[in-house]
């Protein structure tokens, strides 16, 4: 029996996560909940696509709260012996209440079946639908929730919302929901009101100050990107970086890639890097992105194929050369994003988690 090399590491593009812009977005989210507001942060989707591994341990001191999209997420960051308060923003599932127990996971309801199901065992945030028009209760669901809640002689240890447009500085729906919202808060016992109120993810903390209530709920901007796009105060926190496979005479009216989808204008250098849509870039993105290698950017060039994309170089890149896909010298995932129809979010979340993460 012979043993099975299989090598460490062998993955010929890595994703970089840095540290120091972490720290920096987490200081100036608290600077601008303030004093007093408390922060969780949203770690869902294997942290945006950073890596729940790295992530997690580096921010648990620093927030308040994680916020998680399943219960399976909540597990996984209690396996990672993180003891602050996790939130599972899915629906609470009958039979799975006592997983949420063991775990010590908080579960959200949000309809009026939820709320039936929740028991004393299992603390849980209600979720209002003020307009985002996904999970939550209505206004007009308040009596009846009070009284099957009273009946069990329950009371909620949270009280959400969520904003569909709060990315928009200034939105008319964005002010309504917030109208909504304090008019729900109005019409809610007292009692209900001692625990967390939260509504604001990255956009409302950003944009609408009065949206904060005792928690805010931020997930992109921890991760350096504003939910509007614009270039901000934050740092984005992951590059992606790979390298020169392969490099060869390029002569001019050649063909790359599949379709023949660009042609050289002049002699050069084809440079081939081992990243494809296979492994989150786009394909969208074809013959639309530029890269960083050598000092010196260059155009990334013919379609985007499942494990390789070419670039154009006027000279020779020997293989081996590092090349940055994405990062502060190339480009970062609002550029990918304006350039394929899609958001930051989509980009980094498309990031596939088999790619080798490092603190840096
Ligand atoms: C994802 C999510 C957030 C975070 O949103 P960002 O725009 O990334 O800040 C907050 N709350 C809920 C309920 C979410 O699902």
């Amino acid at each position: 029996m012979h043993t099975q090399f299989i090598p460490k590491n062998s993955s010929t593009s890595r994703i970089e996560i840095s540290r120091e812009n972490l720290r920096h977005n987490l200081k100036v989210l608290a600077h601008k909940a303030g004093y007093g507001v408390r922060r969780m942060a949203v770690v869902k989707a294997n942290a945006y696509g950073h890596g729940t591994e790295l992530i997690l341990p580096e921010i648990s001191g620093e927030c308040d709260w994680f916020g998680v999209a399943s219960l399976e997420e909540g597990i996984e960051v209690r396996s990672m012996g993180i003891e602050i308060p996790v939130l599972v923003f899915a629906p609470v599932k009958a039979g799975l209440l006592d997983k949420y127990r063991e775990f010590s996971l908080t579960a959200t309801a949000g309809s009026i079946e939820e709320v039936q199901m929740v028991n004393s065992g299992t603390p849980f945030h209600l979720e209002f639908d003020t307009g985002m028009g996904r999970l939550g209760l209505y206004e007009e669901q308040i009596p009846e929730i009070i009284s099957i809640l009273d009946q069990k002689n329950l009371i909620p240890s949270g009280l959400m919302t969520h904003f569909s447009m709060a990315d928009q500085p200034d939105s008319s729906y964005t002010k309504n929901q917030l109208k909504t919202w304090n008019r729900i808060l109005d019409q809610l016992p007292d009692s209900w009101k001692k625990g967390l109120i939260h509504a604001a993810n990255s956009g409302g903390l950003i944009h609408y100050p009065e949206s904060r209530f005792s928690m805010v709920r931020h997930g992109i901007a921890l991760y350096g990107y504003s939910p509007d796009g614009d270039e901000s105060e934050l740092k984005p926190v992951l590059s992606w970086k790979s390298e020169v496979v392969s490099c060869k005479f390029f002569r001019k009216g050649m063909r790359v890639s599949y379709e023949g989808a660009w042609t050289a204008e002049k002699d050069g250098w084809l440079i081939v890097i081992p990243a494809g849509y296979a492994d989150g870039i786009p394909r969208q993105l074809s013959n639309k992105i530029e890269l960083f290698a050598d000092g010196r950017r260059i155009k990334q060039v013919g379609n985007v194929t499942m494990d390789y994309i070419m670039a154009f170089s006027d000279v020779p890149l020997v293989a081996g050369t590092e090349v940055e896909l994405f990062g502060p010298n190339s480009m970062n995932a609002n550029h990918w994003a304006e350039k394929s129809g899609t958001i930051s979010y989509a980009i980094l979340c498309g990031i596939h988690p088999k790619i080798e993460r490092e603190l840096v």
